[in-house]
């Protein structure tokens, strides 16, 4: 198997996210090279080139991408404009073609991180290899089967590792294609601190209005780069045309990002900043301490129930508890789907204490 020839490196800087940018999918050899020109110029700062060549689609008879053959145009584009590439690769022969095309950089999807036999079979034709891979999250909130994922592609001894967080499929309806639920990259970071972790705005958005936003909201969050969806004329993509901006646009997202975060530490912020958090600190114990006492009456009610014969869920009683919660969540300002799900937390908290008498 050959060997990787430029050496990408995810060069992590702080308030300076790394940017990759190109379209959903290559379509032809014109579009991909021309697309990287128009990025270099405009948006010099991009440092990675993406598109993709076999496309995941959901419904048979769309476009699957164009194969192979665009893998030549990717090296091309790249060769011309100087500029390493990456694609999306799904199984070992992806890996094996990408790789004999001197591709710079892989990414594995969210359809493929889902699966720990795909994972298993790509890790394994990586085995040996030195070329950067990027993991996006499984399309469910699942943080281990993320986890996962990037240990096996570790485990095949792939020492450039990122990871992709292009939020998750959710069957209620939102205005995100893909909710973004934070938490769970948050906690990623948490437990792999030094792992790079990037943000597709594009496919958490959806929609082009959104991906500015969401760009903005992953750099609030810390997040190390990101990887934004462009096209030279995004109505007429093959794929995700809904959410692909082009170049003017990306130039433009970037310059108006507000990257330098690092201000919220001059001195005159620090101690108001203390003031705040021994403040959230302080409320943070009270809520422990409340609904350590909830749990407490959850529990003796629990015996009681056993002890009368009550079954321990009442739908009636709880429709009224969550219509309470409601509205005195609005009464305070508080989000409706915030509360609902803080109530359902609690609750299922509660059953499994009264259950356990
Ligand atoms: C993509 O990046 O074009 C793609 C298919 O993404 P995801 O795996 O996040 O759906
Ligand atoms: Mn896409």
């Amino acid at each position: 198997m050959s060997t990787n020839s430029v050496s990408f490196k995810f060069d992590i800087k702080p308030n300076k996210p790394l940017l990759i940018a190109g379209p959903c999918s290559a379509e032809t050899e014109e579009q991909v090279i021309q697309l990287a020109q128009a990025i270099q110029s405009t948006c010099p700062q991009v440092s990675l080139l993406r598109a993709g060549i076999w496309k995941p689609r959901t419904r048979p008879n769309s476009f699957e991408g164009i194969g192979e053959k665009g893998l030549v145009w990717l090296k091309k584009a790249s060769r011309i404009n100087k500029i390493p590439v990456c694609t999306e690769v799904a199984k070992a022969s992806h890996v094996e073609a990408a790789l004999k095309a001197e591709i710079d950089v892989l990414w594995i999807g969210a359809r493929s991180t889902v699966s720990p036999f795909i994972m298993q079979e790509i890790a394994d034709a990586l085995r040996g290899v030195d070329i950067p891979v990027m993991i996006k999250n499984p399309i469910n909130p699942d943080l281990a089967l993320w986890l996962g994922g990037i240990e096996r592609i570790q485990q095949a001894g792939i020492k450039e590792i990122a990871a992709i967080h292009r939020g998750f499929s959710s069957y209620n309806t939102s205005k995100y294609r893909n909710v973004p639920n934070w938490e769970i990259p948050i906690e990623l970071k948490r437990q792999a601190p030094n792992l790079p972790l990037i943000c597709d705005p594009s496919h958490i958005g959806g929609r082009r209005e959104l991906v500015g936003p969401l760009a903005q909201q992953a750099v609030n969050l810390q997040f190390d780069g990101l990887m934004i969806e462009t096209h030279l004329e995004p109505d007429k993509a093959w794929s995700d045309a809904e959410q692909q901006i082009t170049p003017d646009a990306l130039a433009h997202l970037i310059a108006s990002l507000s990257t330098s975060l690092k201000e919220a530490s001059q001195e005159d912020v620090y101690p108001r900043l203390d003031t705040y958090r021994q403040e959230i600190d302080r409320l943070d114990n009270y809520i422990l301490e409340l609904l350590a006492e909830r749990m407490n009456i959850a529990h003796q009610i629990g015996n009681y129930k056993k002890q009368e014969s009550i079954a321990i869920h009442q739908p009636k009683r709880w429709a009224e508890t969550v219509k309470r919660a409601l509205e005195l969540g609005e009464t305070n300002g508080l989000s409706k789907s915030f509360i609902l799900e803080l109530f359902q937390k609690i609750h299922n908290e509660s059953i499994e204490r009264q259950a356990k008498n």
